[in-house]
């Protein structure tokens, strides 16, 4: 069913990478082959086996020759995520359990593959791991891939793509995302994905507009119908009449300009009206998010969140990879800072050497630091590889989910350790390097005094601490009302862990969600934090508001707010505040 004469038919999707496109849509097959499993005789089935080793080993030349394009093209910047596909084509589950169907059950080679796909799938659908979870799909395209090449179907490049265009498409893979040559293709919409894909990642990375997850709209709309997508809300409209057109072009003009206006501020310091600095940093999980990071004016790397390099594979990653990923930011950034979290995983976040088993209560369980500490072999080595990166540009490591002084000791010492192995060996690494604790669970609030004593700086994870402090699920749809940062317990905990660094006389740093929001910005400097470090976008809106508030009127707006009983009356009082204050601010 074609929507086309409909006007304004509005999809809603998830928004992966913020910005408005407006443009004609362009579908790009990227359906699914239609297989048909069928029997053969026995003495077909060489000839089957065959069939997939050859369409398996031209994916492989597929996309080893899309790799060096994309290398000639963009450098080798995002290239790893080719090589996971690379990888799953060489995975001998899907190659062993493929061929042993063909052979056990006298079947054609595609009838196999989309048996064990089935299989997979089914295996990555348990996994509670949002990110994991979606990693299903990475196998899904590779699959994919041999299957065109098995009944000869073959795919339009995004290359070849003429014109200034959204693309629609089924989904679409890293690579088909890395061809996207921008002063072409102004933003995409798929049926599948979710905020963690790979192609998601990368969309944010290059910073192109884009909706996934929208399930059935390839089937909805009409090549060259004319479509308006919202990277930040998800909305996708098709056919806007002329006074929903008119509106988002006028959105689309002010976001440009906010953006425009507000990169600015790059390179202007973070510094209040009265001269008291704030250091503002970025949160990365990629050396990809480095580049929009530091075009948004971060100083430094506030959180550089290490599982995702310990996701979607079958085996730790080694010393060597780590440090290589780890040095690359490293360098990318210097001489400003990183600061690399250690693992914060937990028994069934990981299906890989560290499964610990299922939990009953998984946020309660073996995470993070306790799984570090419990797995000091890996651990070691995640700190080897931090350490060896320490000697070749400015490092900080800091612990997830730290609940107590024993275990920032145990943490520590394991860290000594390393480093005793590092100077027997001659292996250079920075002596002085500072050691943090991440304040997310309320007993390290409480014993914050205790806790200062011990590390050299602080960070508070609020994603956590919200949700530990207020039991409520971060991840519980059905509780978001529930989930209040300016819950008067968690602005208590806040100043709690100030007032103790700052007795100690350490660095009070914040790296959850809710350094990133400029509304809180006058709370958080008024409670007295010397680092926020958050997602690219929102550095230069944080640092707008920063550069126009004094530390004083700050403090005020922060003892009255510290006053309320309630979240709301906080939130109230404080967008009367932003209204009064900033009412002309970018946003
Ligand atoms: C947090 O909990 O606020 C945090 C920064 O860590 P994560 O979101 O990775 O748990
Ligand atoms: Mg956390």
């Amino acid at each position: 069913m074609v929507s086309a004469k409909i006007e304004n038919k509005v999809w809603h999707g998830i928004g992966v990478s913020s910005g408005i496109a407006i443009g004609q849509v362009k579908i790009t097959d990227r359906s699914r082959v239609a297989v048909v499993e069928t029997s053969v005789e026995k003495s077909e089935i060489p000839f089957e086996l065959e069939r997939l080793k050859k369409a398996m080993a031209k994916a492989k030349a597929e996309l080893s020759s899309l790799k060096e394009n994309i290398a000639a093209k963009r450098g080798e910047e995002h290239l790893h995520h080719i090589d996971t596909h690379l990888m799953l084509l060489d995975d001998t589950m899907l190659v062993g359990e493929t061929s042993a169907i063909i052979e056990k059950e006298g079947i054609n080679a595609e009838g196999a593959l989309k048996r064990t796909l089935h299989k997979l799938k089914e295996f990555f659908s348990g996994i509670e791991d949002e990110y994991l979870r979606e990693r299903s799909a990475d196998v899904e395209t590779v699959v994919e891939r041999v299957l065109r090449n098995m009944v000869g179907k073959k795919q339009e490049p995004i290359s070849t793509i003429d014109g200034k265009v959204i693309v629609a498409a089924h989904d679409l893979s890293p690579a088909d995302i890395l061809q996207i040559d921008k002063s072409r293709v102004i933003g995409f919409i798929t049926d599948m994905g979710g905020k963690t894909s790979h192609s998601s990642i990368l969309a944010r990375a290059l910073e192109i507009p884009a909706v996934v997850g929208l399930e059935r709209i390839t089937g909805g709309i009409e090549d060259g119908a004319t479509v308006i997508i919202d990277g930040a809300t998800g909305a996708v409209i098709c056919n806007p009449d002329q006074e929903t057109f008119r509106e988002y072009l006028k959105r689309k003009q002010h976001y440009e300009y906010v953006e425009r206006e507000l990169l600015k501020l790059t390179d202007l310091p973070a510094v209040t009206l009265d001269g008291h600095t704030v250091s503002l940093k970025g949160n990365v999980e990629f050396i990809e998010e480095v580049p929009s990071i530091k075009k948004h004016g971060a100083e430094g790397i506030g959180l550089y969140r290490t599982e995702m390099l310990f996701f979607n594979r079958a085996s730790l990653p080694g010393e060597e990879e780590q440090f290589n990923a780890y040095v690359a930011v490293v360098k990318e950034m210097a001489p400003s800072t990183v600061t690399i979290r250690t693992l914060d995983v937990g028994g069934d976040k990981i299906h890989t050497d560290l499964n610990l088993g299922d939990e009953m209560n998984p946020a309660l369980g073996v995470r993070a630091i306790r799984l570090s500490l419990r797995q000091q072999e890996a651990f070691k080595t995640q700190l080897r590889a931090i350490l060896r990166a320490s000697a070749l540009g400015k490092v900080r490591i800091f612990f997830p989910m730290i609940s107590g002084v024993g275990e920032v000791r145990a943490a520590k010492a394991v860290v000594e350790e390393v480093k005793a192995e590092l100077r027997a060996a001659a292996v250079p690494f920075d002596e002085q390097i500072e050691i943090g604790a991440m304040i997310e669970i309320p007993s390290a609030v409480i014993i914050a005094d205790l806790l200062a004593r011990e590390v050299d700086f602080f960070s508070v994870g609020t994603n956590d601490l919200i949700q530990y402090a207020l039991a409520v699920d971060r991840t519980n749809e059905h509780l978001s009302s529930l989930y209040e940062p300016l819950h008067p317990a968690v602005l208590r905990s806040l100043k709690m862990v100030v007032d103790a660094a700052h007795a100690a006389g350490i660095d009070a740093c914040m790296c959850g969600e809710m350094a990133g929001e400029p509304e809180y910005l006058p709370i958080l400097l008024g409670l007295g934090f010397d680092e926020l470090s958050m997602n690219a976008v929102s550095i230069p809106r944080v640092k707008n508001i920063l550069r126009r508030c004094t530390r004083k009127e700050a403090e005020e707006v922060t003892a009255h707010a510290l006053t309320f009983p309630t979240a709301q009356e906080v939130e109230s009082y404080l967008q009367s505040v932003i209204a009064a204050r900033f009412s002309d601010s970018f946003d």
